[in-house]
């Protein structure tokens, strides 16, 4: 393909992504194909010899898009939401084409300070404590691919810290055997704690790192939060049995049922040296993958309180902030300490700037990365804060709408309350019943839901999602489970 053919390649598909996305309504969100489908569409090996765009986009429908669950489709209600608009597909398309790896200053001067930018943006858009902006001096953002990594890098930072706070070298080193067995043993004694509502990715976070986690029970009567009563029991005992409290990962907006830790009595318990008089701080990381972008409407900040006890913050602009995947933020206090944890100098890499600017290479897993900031930019200067605003409060309003309709229909009832742009509900009536209104409902096709299960019950999980969604899409989903549930409920009263 040569800039010519580019030209027109690009804009037949500029037209196709736009039809795509506006027609999105009338496809039916799930595809009706099984595990292997593509073997009959694609060959076993690539061709021999180059085909024309024409053939290309041809397969686009019959072979991308029969097996594509639609996420950006007003009938898709499972998960959460991922992002997608306009601006950012076209911050995508200048990313591709600059195609540039900015693991360090030198490599892409615009790649680091835009981004660094960005994430200033971002921090004062959320009202996050001034510490975690580079403009404070103190703290900083990066964007990592997603929450997972965020959560993954905060809890080897935290490690780095008790280390250092024991005088204990993290790095490799060869020639220093006897370091290296203090370092070992003190490793292994190290505890995390979460709750047993956290996101898969704090377990596995521990599962890479080889580091002991608990799953504290959560408070029913509380919103299912972290108890941090619990909490501080347990960390007690843990100290008392000589092992290390190091690190609690709070989370703000489950994704069970968009649960909210209470960080104005965990960030205590984490930093108060008069309880644990002579004990090390413990880490706190917070994680609000999905609720976290609700923190741009002041009305909702009231359930970040307590905020400023945290060392590091994650949440998805990818899930509810407009930007596509994959572009999540993450920020920490200290800066200076992520850039030395997992600095690594061969030659190759070093440049006359070091030091004046973050390399952004030392705070992430990978050395390459992308110009993910470029959609950032795009998508805030084109809505605004305030079209993010009503972007965010439009969802949480629907919501709500949804609330209303089931709450009419006694046969139905609300697990808790409706929080940000998720519903859990269920049928009165036992696990199987809905089970299978679930799985009947999925099974047309006609709109996409996921279930969940707290102690046991089965629960069905309604998220806003697409970012067309409107209100007449949520009476088509009511209608489509209405009607499911007559059958369902046909057949067990029979
Ligand atoms: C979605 C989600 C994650 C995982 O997000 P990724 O960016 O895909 O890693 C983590 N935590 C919570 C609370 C989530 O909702």
């Amino acid at each position: 393909m040569d800039a010519d053919e580019f030209r027109v390649a690009a804009k037949q598909l500029t037209d196709y992504i736009a039809d795509y996305i506006e027609g999105l309504r009338d496809r039916p969100v799930l595809p009706d194909v099984q595990p292997g489908y593509i073997n009959a569409l694609v060959p076993a090996s690539a061709p021999e010899t180059g085909e024309p765009w024409e053939k290309l986009f041809n397969d686009i429908e019959g072979v991308v898009m029969r097996g594509m669950t639609h996420w950006h489709s007003p009938r898709f209600h499972a998960y959460f939401p991922t992002a997608n608009s306009y601006p950012a597909i076209c911050g995508d398309m200048l990313s591709a084409a600059i195609a540039c790896i900015g693991f360090t200053w030198n490599a892409a001067p615009s790649c680091t300070e835009l981004e660094m930018k960005m994430m200033d943006w971002l921090a004062q858009m959320l009202a996050l404590p001034e510490h975690f902006c580079f403009s404070s001096g103190q703290g900083g953002g990066v964007i990592q691919g997603t929450a997972s990594e965020s959560t993954l890098i905060a809890l080897l930072c935290a490690r780095v810290q008790l280390l250092k706070e024991r005088g204990l070298q993290h790095k490799v080193t060869d020639a220093d055997d006897e370091g290296n067995e203090a370092k070992y043993e003190v490793m292994s004694r190290l505890v995390a704690y979460t709750s047993s509502q956290a996101h898969s990715s704090v377990q596995k976070a521990a599962m890479l790192s080889a580091t002991r986690i608990r799953l504290l029970p959560v408070d029913e009567a509380n919103g299912l939060s972290l108890d941090a009563d619990v909490l501080a029991k347990t960390i007690e005992q843990d100290r008392r049995k000589g092992l290390i409290p190091f690190i609690v990962i709070a989370t703000l907006g489950t994704t069970n049922t968009c649960a909210f830790d209470n960080l104005q009595t965990i960030g205590p318990v984490c930093k108060d040296k008069a309880v644990f008089s002579k004990q090390e701080n413990i880490w706190l990381h917070v994680d609000a993958a999905y609720a976290g972008s609700a923190f741009i409407c002041p009305e909702y900040r009231q359930y970040m309180e307590g905020i400023e006890y945290a060392d590091s913050f994650t949440m998805n602009p990818h899930k509810w902030l407009l930007v596509n995947f994959d572009v999540n933020a993450f920020w920490v206090k200290n800066k200076e300490l992520i850039e030395k944890a997992f600095n690594v100098h061969p030659e190759y890499l070093k440049h006359e700037n070091e030091g004046k600017i973050p390399d952004y290479r030392h705070w992430q897993i990978p050395l390459g990365r992308r110009f993910r900031s470029l959609k950032m930019w795009f998508v805030f200067r084109s809505y605004g804060v305030s079209g993010l605003q009503n972007h965010i409060r439009k969802q949480i309003e629907l919501a709500h709408l949804f609330g209303d309709l089931l709450q009419k229909d006694d046969r139905f009832e609300m697990v808790d309350q409706i929080r940000m742009g998720l519903v859990c509900f269920r049928l009165k009536g036992n696990n199987a019943m809905n089970e299978e209104l679930i799985n009947s409902i999925n099974k047309s096709g006609d709109i996409f839901l996921t279930p969940t299960k707290v102690k046991e019950r089965f629960i069905i999980r309604f998220a806003v999602c697409a970012r067309t969604t409107n209100e007449k899409d949520i009476h088509y989903s009511w209608n489509v489970i209405k009607k499911f549930a007559d059958s369902v409920l046909a057949k067990w009263n029979s």
